[in-house]
């Protein structure tokens, strides 16, 4: 007798929404990494409950038109990649289409969006889209995911405290604040709000925003270039450190990931003027061609592969070592500059 049947749509996403969405702050970084590949200047993320009884993330990016708002919740469906082909020149920080379809497997979806000609509203459950009619909006999406993990009661007991969520959350949006200084963040869980930025486009005045001014001040710049990378950032001086390496930020083309080996030649790069066991509060942005980078390694995109590391590496030891050398060598010239 066969026994094999191909799973349905419904049960397929819920799976899936296993790997995609762990917890509130995943669900957070899918929508605002769409609201990001939208072109948005301004995103704001309004959190209940750390996020379990509902995330709301209202953009002014391009917003969808009716066909495409439906569409969008259906599973491998994206506008940000079409062939193979594409896939090794990714410049979006989205392009697997399975965030939204994950996410309504496993919550509560409404959705408005506009696309400046016109507007939709819709309702989706279970994956299901229950109600969708015309509205009238300004251009951009406003999206409130509700009841997250309703469905899977496993997975809802496995939350931890509304402190742990909300942490989670709030280092993620300090992250993608600093991936992207001229787009305007709004970070609120209720009443109170935990980040904004101004969108003014200046990383130093990002970080001031999310490290306070005391560290923004201590922060040098750094570059270093070759013929594959070209690496720049802001690190503090071996004064101003932290006890864990949670303050270091490694962005390649922009998407924040977490690169042991990145964090390893930081750590090299200055390790004649750090404590033992203290860690320096940094950002580091690395360029390349997209060809030389792999982000299909992970479904949260957060763990890249890179060709030519040994080129990256390199890059990153130089920029770091001489800006930090140069500085506590010449402490005064440095700051003047
Ligand atoms: P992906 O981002 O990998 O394409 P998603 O499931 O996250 O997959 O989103 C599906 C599609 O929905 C996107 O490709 C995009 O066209 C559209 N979309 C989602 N969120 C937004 C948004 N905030 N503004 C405009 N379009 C959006
Ligand atoms: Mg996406």
């Amino acid at each position: 007798m066969d026994i094999i049947k191909v799973m349905d749509e419904p049960l397929a996403n819920k799976i899936a929404a296993g790997e995609v969405v762990e917890r509130p702050a995943s669900i957070v970084k899918e929508l605002v990494e769409n609201s990001i590949d939208a072109g948005s200047t301004s995103i704001e993320i309004t959190l209940e409950e750390a996020g379990l009884t509902s995330i709301r993330i209202t953009d002014n990016g391009n917003g969808m038109t009716t066909t495409d708002a439906m569409r969008a919740f259906e599973r491998h469906a994206t506008s940000k990649i079409v062939n193979e082909h594409d896939l090794f020149r990714i410049r979006t920080l989205g392009f697997r289409g399975e965030a939204l379809a994950s996410i309504a497997a496993v919550s509560k979806v409404h959705l408005w969006t506009s696309d400046g000609i016109s507007g939709t509203e819709v309702d989706i459950e279970g994956g299901k889209v229950i109600t969708h009619r015309a509205a009238a909006l300004r251009q951009g999406t406003d999206i409130t995911v509700s009841q997250v993990f309703f469905n899977t009661p496993a997975r809802l007991k496995y939350m931890k405290t509304i402190q742990t969520e909300i942490g989670h959350t709030i280092d993620l949006v300090n992250r993608l604040a600093i991936s992207h200084p001229a787009i305007a963040f709004r970070l609120a869980h209720g009443q109170q709000v935990l980040l904004k930025t101004s969108g003014s486009g200046d990383l130093l005045r990002v970080l001031s925003d999310v490290y306070g001014i005391a560290v923004a001040k201590k922060m040098i710049p750094f570059q270093a270039e070759n013929a594959d990378y070209k690496v720049c950032g802001y690190v503090t001086l071996p004064e101003m450190t932290r006890a864990s390496k949670n303050y270091m930020t490694v962005l390649i083309n922009g998407r924040w990931v977490k690169s042991y080996p990145v964090n390893k030649a930081v750590l090299e790069a200055m390790h004649t003027y750090l404590p033992i066991g203290r860690f320096p509060i940094i950002v580091l942005q690395a360029e390349a061609d997209p060809y030389l980078t792999d982000v299909n390694v992970h479904p949260s995109k957060q763990y890249i592969k890179v060709s030519k590391e040994g080129e990256l590496l390199a890059a990153v030891r130089e920029g770091v070592h001489a800006a930090v050398k140069k500085a506590i060598i010449v402490p005064d010239a440095i700051m003047k500059e």
